[in-house]
């Protein structure tokens, strides 16, 4: 049997593109190398309200509303942003992906569980993808693949597609925490909470969830557990851990989306991910959705161009998101925690705050340069030109 679809990974992203796939009757086969969708879990599962409005998502999973957000400088001062409604929810992302795959599958996709693909052979223009399920190494044809493999790239690898960067994270499930806001999540900013990202506690239903990531030199446990020590003293916390998980985040993507000849890379594994915040589940259902509908359109009338092409629509779609967070995420790791305090100096205004809370959009972060006019009238705003090299240095 000749597959026209082959997809790595049934997370979300392999999964919905399997959903989609099945909405044009194509047939196709997702490989996941677990023997359950939704396990091992390493997100926070934050997705905006965006996402439920452009796709057909499953609203079950919701287990939090959140409205904003307490922001903390290494000074210890911090800056509330807050909408009045929600602009994202946080998932119980075990649950989404079992009801993303359910989807897929109610669609008439095909899973294959416990098979991890390893490689792959080329025979005039038909790929079989080689899969190891369950020890034994099976042989698979198909049209086309969809590599959606999340942020190891292990497949990739073996495609001899190089190691991109990436930030090492782990997270606490909780009950005894509780939050300044429960319809906040709260961010802490400074070297004394992570080298090169940051430290995070979000609601959880009626838990928390308390996270960190940092540069893979660092040991995100060191940081996480001096935090939870931390919050003992100063806020009287008795956080017990319930769940703890860890992963990567890739950054400064997109990565390689399309391999000659019939081969697509979405999701974590081409670095959808917003370097900012890592969040990739947004980007990610709009990869499948442009992946689909060219694959669609390629198996049609066999034209490679249709497939070609995939980079170009994904950037047009998200590109520029994506690399404004990449310079963003370069001009935060070149800041000490003087110079992080000095922007808290000049956001802290009435006016700053109001127009962030009105324009700033997690998902579309391109709407944080709207306080840009804001920032040139304060009369504070000279302190930061001394940051303009650091600036420059980010866009290359
Ligand atoms: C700590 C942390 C917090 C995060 N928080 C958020 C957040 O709040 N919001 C957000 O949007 N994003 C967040 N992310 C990122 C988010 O988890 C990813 O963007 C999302 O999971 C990407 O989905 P995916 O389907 O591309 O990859 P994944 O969810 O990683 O799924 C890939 C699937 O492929 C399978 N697989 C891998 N290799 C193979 C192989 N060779 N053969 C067969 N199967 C294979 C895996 O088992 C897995 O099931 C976070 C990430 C981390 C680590």
């Amino acid at each position: 049997m000749i597959w026209d679809l082959v997809i790595i990974g049934g997370g979300p992203v392999g999964s919905f593109a399997g959903y989609l796939a099945g909405n044009h009757n194509l047939k196709t086969l997702i490989v996941e190398e677990h023997n359950k969708i939704g396990e091992p879990l390493h997100c926070l599962g934050k997705l905006s309200v965006h996402a439920f409005e452009e796709f057909p998502l499953p609203h079950e999973p919701i287990r939090s509303n959140l409205k904003g957000g307490y922001f903390f400088f290494p000074n210890g001062n911090f800056i509330k942003l807050k909408k009045a409604n929600p602009d994202s929810y946080i998932l119980d992302r075990s649950l989404f992906d079992i009801m993303l795959a359910k989807m897929a599958e109610k669609n008439g996709c095909t899973f294959l569980m416990s098979a991890k693909a390893i490689g792959i052979e080329k025979e005039n223009n038909k790929t079989k993808l080689i899969v190891e399920e369950k020890g034994k190494r099976k042989e698979i044809e198909t049209r086309v693949i969809i590599n959606a493999e999340g942020a190891k790239r292990q497949f990739a690898k073996k495609l001899g597609l190089r190691i991109n960067p990436y930030l090492v994270s782990l997270q606490y499930e909780v009950t005894g925490l509780e939050l300044l806001d429960n319809e906040c999540v709260e961010v802490y900013l400074g070297l004394e909470y992570s080298k090169g990202f940051f430290l995070w506690i979000s609601p959880y239903g009626d838990m928390a969830k308390i996270g960190v990531a940092v540069k893979p030199s660092e040991n995100p446990k060191i940081y996480l557990d001096k935090f939870i020590n931390t919050l003992k003293k100063t806020r009287n916390l008795k956080p017990e851990i319930l769940r703890t998980y860890g992963g990567i985040i890739p950054i400064l993507g997109p990565y390689e989306e399309y391999l000659y000849p019939n081969i697509i890379i979405i999701g974590d594994a081409a670095g959808y991910n917003k370097s900012t915040t890592g969040g990739g589940i947004y980007f990610g259902l709009y990869g499948a959705q442009i992946a689909i509908e060219q694959v669609k359109k390629y198996l049609k009338d066999s034209n490679i161009n249709h497939l070609k092409v995939f980079p170009k629509l994904t950037y047009k779609k998200f590109g520029k998101e994506l690399k404004f967070t990449k310079i963003a995420r370069k001009f935060l790791d070149q800041l000490s925690d003087e110079n992080l305090n000095e922007i808290y100096k000049i956001i802290n205004s009435e006016e700053i705050i109001r127009t962030i809370e009105n324009f700033g959009d997690t998902a579309y972060q391109t709407s944080i340069l709207k306080i840009v006019p804001k920032l040139l009238k304060n009369k504070d705003f000279y302190r930061v030109l001394k940051l303009t090299p650091k600036l420059l240095d980010s866009l290359f």
